[in-house]
């Protein structure tokens, strides 16, 4: 067994870090607290190669395997999950789509465009009356002539007002469950597709663009499909298979960040005449946080390593997903914590943290939706 990380991936590693720890992490209390993406972070992830990660060289990628650009979606998620997020939607669901499923014209046309930074992809799946039960989609797809009409709408989607280009997935028949759905390129000067910001304020994740769009009368060529008629949700989860792994590897980067804060904080601040860090409850508490982000390193780095493998890693991933969320959350609960009530301002970044982590455990599917996808591979559906 090996765990050396290869020259390549500490070279990816270091780029990342610094680029998160210089020009990531400094402007992530003012986006937050402005809910503004810092728009030339895009430019900079592009001419750093992360933007375009694990797409193949010809098209303008980086040709990242799956750990490297694990290791990049560890650091940015370190600083600032709104980047990471940015990146893991843009990359992993929507590039990553076109050049699995995509036609040569369709991976022409799009993954340059997308590689650069020139266009911003959004994935369009989750609608008000279809989240977890992602196959119960109400979204139409209607055949008419040699173009198809899209009418429905889609909540939460995360690039949503930013992006050039949208996956949008639709049913061409309800009765026909996930068998019914097909997956569409829709290009931003669609007429037929309005897009606002959803309603309220965000509890993480401010400086992401969600949105809530609506299709209308939304008439596309038949050559805008993405993949067979009906293969729709193949797509849909074969995307949130490469997503949640970098969602996965976000939360490692949380968890760290909340670690070192408090690592640092238990030195620093003293009570009862001594360091925090001198009380035992204290240090058992840093010793569990310690011990959790390293296991849920491992099941990170272990799932890619699967996938760079070619080996089957649905279980692998949705393990990381799961223990990797879970642990930063309890992590991040117990940083704010141990700040005190500097950890309940946005004065220190523990506040952040424990704000964004919850998106993590929702999105690319909630924490019981990775249980179920654990248990129906080990138990097996009745026959
Ligand atoms: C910050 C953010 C960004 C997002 N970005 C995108 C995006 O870019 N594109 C996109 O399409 N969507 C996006 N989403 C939507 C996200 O994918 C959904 O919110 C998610 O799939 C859960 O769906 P839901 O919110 O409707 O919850 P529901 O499906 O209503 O589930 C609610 C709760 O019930 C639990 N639950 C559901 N079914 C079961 C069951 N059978 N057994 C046990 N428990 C169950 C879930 O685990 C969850 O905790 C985003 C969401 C957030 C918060």
């Amino acid at each position: 067994m090996d765990f050396e990380l290869s020259l390549e991936q500490q070279r990816i590693q270091s780029l990342a870090r610094d680029f998160a720890n210089d020009e990531v992490a400094p402007l992530a209390r003012a986006a937050d607290e402005t809910g503004e993406f810092p728009m030339h972070l895009i430019g900079r992830m592009a001419e750093l190669g992360f933007l375009g990660g694990p797409i193949a060289r010809e098209y303008g990628g980086a040709a990242m395997d799956a750990v490297s650009f694990a290791l990049v979606c560890e650091e940015l998620g370190r600083a600032d999950s709104s980047v990471r997020g940015l990146l893991t939607v843009h990359a992993s669901l929507v590039s990553g789509c076109i050049e699995q499923w995509g036609t040569v014209e369709q991976k022409e046309r799009y993954l340059p465009k997308l590689t650069s930074g020139e266009w911003i992809g959004c994935y369009c799946l989750t609608e008000p009356e279809a989240g977890s039960d992602a196959a119960n989609i109400q979204t139409t797809a209607t055949a008419d002539g040699e173009s198809y009409l899209l009418d429905g709408e889609k909540i939460w989607i995360t690039n949503g007002n930013l992006a050039r280009l949208a996956i949008v997935f639709a049913t061409r028949d309800r009765a026909e469950r996930h068998k019914g759905i097909c997956a569409f390129l829709v290009e931003n000067d669609n007429q037929g597709m309005r897009r606002e910001k959803m309603p309220g304020v965000e509890l993480g994740h401010r400086a992401s663009d969600h949105a809530h769009i609506t299709f209308e009368n939304c008439r596309v060529p038949a050559s805008a499909m993405l993949g067979e008629p009906g293969e729709g949700f193949k797509i849909a989860m074969s995307a949130l298979d490469r997503g949640r792994l970098g969602v996965a590897a976000g939360a490692v980067g949380i968890g760290q960040a909340c670690l070192d804060a408090c690592v640092q904080w238990a030195r620093e601040r003293r009570q009862f005449g001594r360091r925090l860090g001198d009380f035992q409850m204290v240090q058992a508490t840093i010793a569990n946080m310690a011990a959790d982000i390293a296991a849920a390193r491992l099941l990170v780095y272990h799932a890619a390593w699967l996938v760079d493998a070619g080996r089957p890693a649905t279980q692998a991933v949705s393990s990381a997903k799961l223990f990797a969320t879970e642990a930063a959350a309890r992590a991040a609960s117990e940083a704010v914590l141990l700040y005190g009530n500097r950890g309940y301002s946005s004065e220190y970044p523990v506040e952040r943290y424990y704000r964004d982590i919850k998106g993590l455990q929702i999105y690319e599917g909630a924490s019981n939706i990775q249980r179920i996808i654990l248990a129906r591979e080990l138990i097996g559906r009745e026959q």
